[in-house]
């Protein structure tokens, strides 16, 4: 049996950035991925000539030497290996209590002047906000810091508090100016209520700070790149294999058992360490009872995130001849008033399409110089989705209804750009179900787990690579927060907790 210093269930970024700093610190590493191609969600794809970008629609940009994604990617070895295309606006907001449409430039200085343009009565709570947001994305960065197990003082007075419990102090009854600047609220949850504000003050200070970026030619350009990165360095990344079991092996070790996808095949390696990519439930019914037991009871009362659905369209013209203007475009639904009303568009799927539409996230990749094919020209459409919002066991139904959800998605957006709909020459929609399936993650959660508040009652240090089980680490967006900045800050936590192994 071969034996590894480092055995890694995943090549998610999460795994791939793990293995990719261990590999290159002298550590024996083998990534073991169930599916066809390494990156997880951070992949793209071909369906016919339509080009899919599994997720990336945009990441604070990490050439910024105080950028989180910075030194992991550094220490990887593929900063420079890849290239990042950025955008100079963080997005536009339209729709919802927003007059016209409002750009909300990818810096502080920027956001500062566009928001108390639009604002000028809340100037003093824009400024304040601000500076706020800054000094939580500067503390959060600086190296070694987990923001999970900070003391609140390094955070402000208002460390507890939630996103809306926030805003609300700073805003009071504003919404438009609310929802300007969260207009984005599904790159981390669906819920201002539910969201810890210094989690949205982190990753939302990171775009202000650094900027927002693409990674040229799409997602799976960063997970290749990482995945060459660990086998440069001597270890190796391999497909189609489905982890199985862990179990215990000889003087503290672990024995890793994967197959072939349809459990065919088994092989077992000895792991001195074993890293998982997958999230905490999966890994739990990999191990022995025991070790499940302890596992799941340890993250028992964390919820998991928010799913997504996304919408690829691909246009026989540009977005641009229609009036789209920007790369990012926050589209907020007519009935939303209030910043609050974001929640109820994640439920909204689980019926079939009537007067309300959930709130829609847009990138076009033509926008900028991204290295997406064109034609067909790229629009990607993401919003809140839940598992329970569809049912797979009928898979003609779900198909059907997946359908009219896609051709009202469309019917909307030819209502903001008239004359997009007929431009339409390809589909793809993937749901929460989609994510389940694809990414083996329970519930279709794409962020790990839920950012809540300190103040809900579920405290957030318990977010860490480090799990009850000796010997196995997580480095996923289950270890920090979601988003590819949370998942690659989270795997050189991981990696450097095995590193400082005796
Ligand atoms: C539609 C969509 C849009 C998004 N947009 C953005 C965005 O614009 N910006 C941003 O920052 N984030 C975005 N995200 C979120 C981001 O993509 C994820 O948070 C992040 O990629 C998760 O990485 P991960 O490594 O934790 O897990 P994953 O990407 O889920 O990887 C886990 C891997 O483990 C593998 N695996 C699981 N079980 C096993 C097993 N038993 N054996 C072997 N392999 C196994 C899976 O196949 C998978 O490859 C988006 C996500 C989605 C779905």
């Amino acid at each position: 049996m071969t034996r590894y210093d480092v055995v890694v269930i995943g090549a998610g970024l999460g795994g791939l950035t793990a293995g990719a700093i261990l590999a290159r610190e002298g550590c024996k590493v083998l990534v073991i991925e169930r599916s066809n191609s390494v990156g997880g969600a951070a992949s793209t794809y071909k369906v016919g000539d339509l080009f899919v970008e599994g997720s990336l629609h945009e990441t604070s940009d990490p050439r910024h030497p105080g950028d989180p994604k910075h030194s992991p990617l550094t220490r990887s070895g593929v900063i420079d290996t890849v290239t990042w295309v950025p955008s100079s606006d963080l997005y536009e907001v339209r729709g919802g209590p927003i007059a016209t449409p409002l750009t909300l430039p990818a810096s502080f200085i920027g956001a500062r002047d566009a928001l108390i343009g639009r604002f000028p009565e809340a100037r003093g709570g824009i400024e304040q906000i601000l500076r706020e947001i800054e000094q939580i994305a500067v503390a959060a960065s600086a190296p070694g810091v987990n923001i999970f197990d900070k003391s609140p003082e390094g955070f402000g007075a208002d460390w507890s508090l939630s996103l809306q419990q926030k805003l609300d102090k700073v805003f009071g009854s504003n919404e438009a100016v609310k929802c300007a600047l969260c207009a984005n609220l599904a790159y981390y949850h669906d819920d201002p209520a539910t969201l810890w504000w210094v989690l949205f003050a982190v990753a939302q200070g990171s775009y202000l700070s650094n900027g927002a970026c693409y990674v040229k030619g799409g997602s799976q350009r960063l997970s290749s790149a990482l995945a060459r990165a660990i086998k440069q360095a001597g270890s190796d990344v391999i497909l189609r294999r489905n982890v199985r079991t862990i179990a215990p092996g000889p003087g503290g070790t672990h024995v890793v058992t994967h197959t072939a996808k349809d459990g065919s095949d088994p092989q077992s390696v000895e792991a001195v360490s074993v890293v998982s990519n997958a999230a905490p439930e999966t890994t739990a019914a990999l191990l022995p009872d025991a070790g499940a037991t302890t596992l799941r009871d340890h993250y028992a009362k964390l919820a998991p995130s928010i799913s997504l659905f996304a919408l690829t369209l691909g246009l026989s013209k540009s977005p641009r001849e229609f009036g789209v203007t920007g790369y990012s475009t926050q589209i907020l639904p007519p009935w939303m008033t209030k910043l609050s009303d974001y929640a109820q568009g994640t439920t909204l799927m689980s019926n079939e399409p009537a007067d309300r539409m959930p709130p829609l996230a847009m990138v076009d990749y033509a926008a900028i110089d991204a290295g997406v094919p064109a034609p067909p020209y790229v629009l990607s459409i993401f919003g809140p989705d839940r598992l329970s919002n569809w049912d797979g066991s009928d898979i003609d139904l779900y198909r059907a209804r997946r359908e009219r959800w896609q051709a009202a998605i469309i019917a909307t957006l030819d209502g903001h750009y008239p004359g997009l709909a007929g431009a339409v020459t390809a589909a793809s929609f993937n749901t929460a179900l989609s994510v389940q399936q694809y990414l083996n993650a329970p519930l279709g959660a794409v962020y790990g787990f839920a950012p809540l508040p300190p103040s809900a009652g579920q405290r957030a240090p318990t977010r860490s690579p480090r799990t009850p089980v000796a010997g196995l680490y997580l480095s996923s967006a289950y270890a920090n927060f979601g988003g590819y900045t949370g998942v690659i800050q989270g795997a050189a936590m991981c990696a450097d907790m095995i590193l400082g192994e005796p």
